[in-house]
């Protein structure tokens, strides 16, 4: 199964990734994460990236169609993926279409924005492997620490709400035409996000017959 997550920032792209990987048993491959290692790791590509991320805007296409691209051809990917954060402009959505990749499915969360202003200051990732957090609708068994790897638990810069405000417009200008491209081509699905995260799970499986 090769599925590509859509949805707004904060929308729960990140959690429901890492619970469908499990349920499908295969792999989640989130460009935000590749792209935080990247930056936590001082790499040529962390370096031409901060700046973008600390400032909500998105990374340029060349950069991160050449991520994917790698990504992608590593053996765990050839069972199937799950593509969380990636594509989010037109132009990477063509990349992968002339890489010749046909999806099964493309779901998008929804979720209103008002919604995910409230959500976004209790958001936490593990600084080590990028697992998602929320103090409220999903803690960490021990506060600050990550259930997953034992790593700690950060809140991103990039969850300021002057910033989740910028990622907000950036999503409805660049990603959101995303879903009318998908929809073209019978692969939009759209299952609301639900509050809690299991019946969100339950959404999105309903939606792709699984
Ligand atoms: P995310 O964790 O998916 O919210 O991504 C965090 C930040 O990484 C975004 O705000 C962008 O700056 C950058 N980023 C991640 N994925 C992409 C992408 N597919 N295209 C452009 N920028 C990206």
């Amino acid at each position: 199964m090769k599925l590509i997550l859509l949805g707004a920032p904060g929308a729960g792209k990140g959690t429901q990734a890492e619970i469908l990987s499990d349920r499908l048993g295969i792999p989640t491959i989130s460009t935000g994460n590749i792209l935080r290692a990247a930056v936590k790791n001082g790499t040529p590509t962390g370096l031409k990236a901060k700046a973008f991320m600390d400032a909500g805007q998105l990374v340029p296409d060349e950069v991160i169609i050449g991520i994917i691209s790698e990504r992608l051809q590593e053996d765990d990917c050839k069972g199937g993926y799950i593509l969380d954060g990636v594509p989010r402009t037109i132009a990477q959505a063509e990349a992968l279409e002339k890489a010749g990749i046909a999806f099964d499915a493309v779901v998008s969360i929804e979720i209103s924005d008002e919604t995910i202003m409230e959500r976004m200051g209790g958001r936490r990732v593990c600084e080590s492997c990028g697992a998602s957090y929320h103090v409220v609708a999903v803690p960490p068994k021990q506060e600050g620490v990550c259930d997953r790897c034992g790593g700690k638990l950060v809140q991103r810069k990039d969850d300021a709400p002057e910033t989740v405000k910028s990622r907000l417009d950036v999503y409805h200008q660049e990603t959101e035409p995303l879903k009318a491209f998908y929809d073209k081509r019978g692969l939009l699905k759209t299952a609301e996000n639900q509050g809690a995260v299991e019946a969100t799970t339950a959404a999105i499986l309903k939606v792709l017959g699984a």
